[in-house]
């Protein structure tokens, strides 16, 4: 289905990014990928479904960076027609503890990155009369929880981004939507899971149930795997006329 098209997912070297990139790469995507640590597994992983992948390196902190990315992602292979705009990190703490340099960082790598992407993105898919932007929000998205000041004001800020830019698209072939996780046990959460277990002398098990009671019915962790899927879903024709949508797979977390 997206044979000759390209997507550049950030942060994708891990967790929910590297998800949805083979998603794309098993329709017959292009992939870019981006983010730290280990690349030549996440490379290997994507190469092997069959498609071209390339890699850059860029800190989403730094608009330079991302500008730089994505005249890479064009130079190799013509157009980033998928964007997807996965990167984040989190920090936890209460307000007035909240260490300035992490809500920074958070704003800018949870928030900011995207807006740069996007408007670096646009030109060529509005040339083109098609294109996907799909942003990696969260359930914090939608409703709170304590300690999570910065994160839930940048999750809060994508779903905003993606409805104004969902809307100045409009009457185009481009269309911009989020995707709202719940849990998924990727490394960013299985640091929460430490610390909860550290903190009340629990073990691994212990401390990933009551996690899951707390906030999420279900009881299940959402995977990457069916996050992959809702991206497919945006980028087919069924998809065409979703715009501005923010869809949670929660597993009933803000049904609450
Ligand atoms: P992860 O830690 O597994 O992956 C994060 C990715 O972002 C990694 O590839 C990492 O290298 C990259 N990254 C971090 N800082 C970066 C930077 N400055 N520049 C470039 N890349 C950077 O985490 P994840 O759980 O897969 O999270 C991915 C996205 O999903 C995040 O936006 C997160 O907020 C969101 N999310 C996660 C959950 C969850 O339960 N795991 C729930 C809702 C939303």
């Amino acid at each position: 289905m997206l044979q000759g098209k390209t997507a550049l997912v950030t942060g994708s070297t891990s967790g929910i990014g590297l998800g949805i990139a083979k998603a794309l790469a098993r329709q017959g995507a292009n992939i870019v990928l981006n983010g730290f640590g280990d690349v030549d597994g996440p490379k290997a992983e994507v190469a092997a479904l069959g498609v071209k992948v390339t890699y850059h390196g860029a800190d989403m902190s730094k608009p330079a960076e991302i500008e730089d990315m994505m005249k890479f992602a064009a130079a190799q292979f013509g157009r980033v027609d998928i964007l997807v705009n996965n990167a984040g990190i989190q920090h936890v703490a209460n307000v007035e503890d909240f260490p300035v340099e992490k809500w920074d960082a958070i704003i800018a790598i949870n928030l900011s990155s995207a807006f740069h992407a996007t408007r670096l993105a646009l030109p060529a898919m509005k040339a083109a009369n098609w294109g996907r932007v799909i942003n990696v929000a969260s359930v914090h998205g939608l409703v709170a929880s304590a300690q999570k000041s910065a994160y839930v004001a940048a999750k809060h800020g994508i779903v905003g981004l993606t409805k104004v830019t969902a809307l100045e698209n409009a009457t185009t072939g481009v269309t911009c939507n989020a995707i709202c996780p719940g849990w998924v046990l990727t490394p960013l959460v299985q640091k929460q899971v430490d610390a909860r277990a550290a903190a009340n002398n629990w073990t691994n098990e212990q401390a990933t149930t009551e996690l899951l009671r707390e906030k999420e019915p279900s009881l299940q962790f959402t995977t990457p795997e069916e996050l992959g899927e809702l991206a497919v879903f945006f980028c087919s024709p069924a998809g065409n006329n979703v715009r501005g949508v923010a869809w949670n797979m929660d597993g009933g977390w803000a049904a609450q």
